[in-house]
């Protein structure tokens, strides 16, 4: 994924969309705004970038899952297993993002129960109830990814197998697509645009590449 810090308004649509996509419990966003003002007026210029789980291709969540609940997908995708996951947090601490988050008691945003949407989980279909006292995080939309595998449709092409943040953006600040793949336009802005990784000395090697605002 690409996303250009250009194009990107920080109108909070993306974080939006993945909150009602997997209608996430109170408190969680797997998808968050970070907001820095750089230089000094009057040319002082505030930037916002959007942030998420990086789907790290050497990811240090998980080799110290003590119950292999964290694994790595063999397209690339960081996914943790529900029903494995004893909520110890060692991932969380790993992840130098902050991008793991702890689901406690409380799941619903109005009181002990559930709305019909938070109940279905939103469109991924989240079991929020049986995910109690574990630990979950973006899953790059994986439900579409694996409807585009059955549907042989093509992720970043076709909307309803794209990812619910890249889908919503007003401005188009987002680009999805195979990073292995110099021919695709992520491939392409990356290096056309110098794309850069957050972090990059935490040695992670993310798939979520920024495309700088200069
Ligand atoms: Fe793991 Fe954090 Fe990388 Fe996501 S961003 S794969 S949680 S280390
Ligand atoms: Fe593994 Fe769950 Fe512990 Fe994270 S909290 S390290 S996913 S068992
Ligand atoms: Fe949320 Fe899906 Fe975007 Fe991840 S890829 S931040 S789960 S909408």
């Amino acid at each position: 994924m690409t996303i250009d810090l250009r194009r990107c308004t920080g109108c909070y649509g993306c974080v939006l969309a993945c909150k009602a996509e997997h209608s996430t419990p109170a408190g969680i966003h797997f998808r968050r705004m970070l907001f820095e003002e750089v230089g000094e007026y009057p040319k002082a210029i505030r930037i916002h970038a959007p942030v998420q789980c990086n789907h790290c291709a050497t990811p240090p969540c998980v080799p110290v899952c003590p119950t292999k609940a964290t694994y790595k997908r063999a397209d690339g995708l960081v996914l943790v297993d529900a029903d494995v996951c004893i909520g110890c947090g060692y991932c969380m601490t790993a992840c130098p993002y902050e991008h793991r988050h702890f689901v406690g008691d409380a799941i619903g945003h109005f009181g002990a129960g559930l709305t019909p949407h938070e109940a279905i989980g939103g469109e991924a279909g989240h079991d929020w109830e049986s995910k109690r006292d574990t630990v979950v995080k973006c899953t790059f939309c994986q439900h579409r990814l694996d409807k585009a595998r059955e549907t042989h449709k093509t992720p970043g092409v076709d909307r309803e197998v794209t990812p619910a943040c890249v889908n919503t953006c007003p401005a188009n600040a987002m680009e999805f697509g195979d990073l292995d793949d110099p021919g695709s336009a992520v491939g392409r802005l990356i290096r056309e645009r110098n794309g850069f990784p957050l972090l990059p000395e935490a040695g992670t090697q993310p798939s979520i590449f920024y495309l700088p605002k200069e």
